[in-house]
């Protein structure tokens, strides 16, 4: 059920609604939109009648949802959301660079990516302290004391720290340390980990699975937000197929088929959706001409020395250059880099 309010709507009016959702046992989320509120419903099983909303003051309509979907519709929000990372942004007119090393490897490592990443402008440092990998016996991440050197980047360059939770137990630490809680590729369908998202006050980086099909993957999302964060950024970050020239197959169709259904920033990962140094730069350059918020790129200074994915980083140089491509294209596009 989708309630959406007169544009005229007093919050007064508002409240009297979600208290009506509230005593039918259901939960009531508020979207506060350019010319109106809508209010989703979630936790009803079946069916809500449209007709214990209909009559009260304030109300426009109370629309049956067919889809699968609430939360992160179009319908319940017809402007994009701007998903704010302390003073910075992702989905609004500026495009988010969000860079750094696949895991942080020490200090000095970090250190030097996280300069080149502040030179080049982007706001955002990305590097994993717990890393999801393949194997057990590969290098797993730094854990807490990774954390603790991504809160001294933070402090040195003033950049957002973007670090990814594995489990419920991560999510209270990249809380402590972070600015944004990665989930990866491997936890799009860990909903005990996406409910923990949902009750997170940080804002939420969302890889699609390395399968899901683009109603799963807004699934995803849409268990966090049923929590109540409506923070989401979501990132295309290449699906498997048969393909063997890259490492993932990546959907930049993606982009604009979301647009088309949520009002969620999505951005893309060229690393992990090639694989490859030698394409990213090209892979990049079509996300943001496709309609990507932003970008998530691995970078390390020395990628034949890197304790993880050393194949697919580029170097210092290479970003800079990069960004100042993309910042070319940002201008045709009327938006800019931030
Ligand atoms: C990563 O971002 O380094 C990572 C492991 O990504 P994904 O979850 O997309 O594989
Ligand atoms: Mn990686």
């Amino acid at each position: 059920m989708l309630i959406v309010m007169k544009s005229d709507a007093t919050e007064a009016q508002v409240a009297a609604v979600l208290r009506v959702v509230e005593e039918l046992g259901f939960k009531g989320h508020p979207m506060p939109g350019a010319t109106r509120t809508a209010i989703g419903i979630t936790g009803n099983q079946g069916s809500v009648d449209p007709s214990h909303f209909e009559n009260l003051p304030g109300v426009a309509d109370a629309i049956r949802v067919s889809k699968p979907y609430k939360l992160i519709t179009l319908d319940i929000r017809p402007e994009k959301t701007i998903v704010r990372v302390g003073d910075a942004t992702i989905g609004g007119e500026e495009l988010a660079i969000i860079a750094g090393p696949c895991a942080v490897e020490s200090h000095a490592q970090a250190f030097a990516v996280a300069e080149a990443v502040r030179r080049s402008g982007a706001r955002f440092f990305r590097g994993g302290a717990y890393k999801p990998r393949t194997s057990p016996y590969a290098f797993q991440g730094l854990g807490e004391e990774g954390l603790k050197i991504l809160g001294d980047v933070r402090e040195a360059f003033g950049l957002k720290i973007v670090t990814e939770a594995l489990d419920e137990a991560g999510v209270d630490l990249v809380e402590r340390y972070g600015d944004m809680i990665q989930l990866g590729a491997r936890n799009m369908q860990n909903f005990s980990l996406l409910r923990r998202a949902g009750r997170s006050r940080l804002p939420i980086l969302l890889k699609r699975g390395l399968s899901a099909t683009l109603d799963e993957w807004l699934l995803a999302a849409e268990y966090i937000m049923s929590e109540g964060n409506y923070q989401i950024v979501l990132c295309e970050r290449g699906i498997r197929t048969f393909a063997q020239h890259t490492r993932n197959t990546l959907d930049l169709a993606a982009i604009p088929a979301v647009r088309r259904i949520s009002h969620l920033p999505v951005i893309v990962d060229p690393s992990h959706g090639t694989g490859k140094q030698s394409l990213i730069g090209a892979v990049s350059r079509a996300a943001i001409a496709v309609g990507a918020d932003g970008l998530l790129v691995e970078v390390h200074h020395e990628p034949d020395k890197a304790l993880s994915d050393g194949m697919q980083s580029i170097l210092p140089e290479e970003f800079g250059e990069l960004v100042e491509e993309v910042r070319q294209i940002a201008a045709v596009l009327g938006r800019e880099v931030n």
